[in-house]
């Protein structure tokens, strides 16, 4: 399982538990070359697939957001035989081989701490259009390619 029940449900106790079979299949090979990249054993830790209307609401979602539907990932990933986290210039770029082999063919979210959302990086995977934005430290980019993205990380 690359997701577990218990992270698929919404955490506000409503029990909205939709999944996405394309999401699935997205994680499951995002997994997959992972695991073929470092040479490791990783396992996908989910912090959010679902969010009902209020949730949504109460954390500043879209109204257009994909964890709606349940149709969106955030999380990041952990090498299994030590529970460390897979640096995340290895994770975003088995994440970026992904999305230009399509092996990924959706949103992508970049979230770059510190800053606001997060002291640890995590990634956003949506089902929806083929596109890319992020946050690196503070500043939001909404409209670079995925190359120009990378360059301004730096992680080429
Ligand atoms: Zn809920
Ligand atoms: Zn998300």
């Amino acid at each position: 399982m690359v997701i577990k029940e218990k992270d698929i449900i919404c955490n506000c106790g409503c029990g909205q538990n939709f999944i996405d079979n394309v999401l699935y299949s997205f994680l499951e090979n995002f997994l997959k070359q992972l695991e073929i990249f470092t040479g490791k054993k990783c396992t996908l830790m989910t912090s959010c697939v679902n969010r009902c209307p209020a949730k949504n609401k109460s954390c500043g979602g879209s109204t257009t957001s994909k964890h709606l539907k349940g149709s969106a990932w955030d999380g990041f990933a952990v090498y299994q035989e030590t529970g460390k986290r897979v640096d995340a210039k290895i994770f975003f770029k088995v994440l970026k081989l992904c999305y230009q082999k399509n092996i990924i063919s959706g949103g992508l979210g970049y979230y770059f701490p510190p800053n606001k959302y997060c002291k640890n990086y995590f990634a956003h995977i949506d089902t929806g259009l083929k596109r890319v934005w992020g946050f690196i430290g503070e500043t939001y980019y909404n409209s670079l390619s995925i190359n120009d993205f990378y360059r301004t990380f730096g992680i080429m």
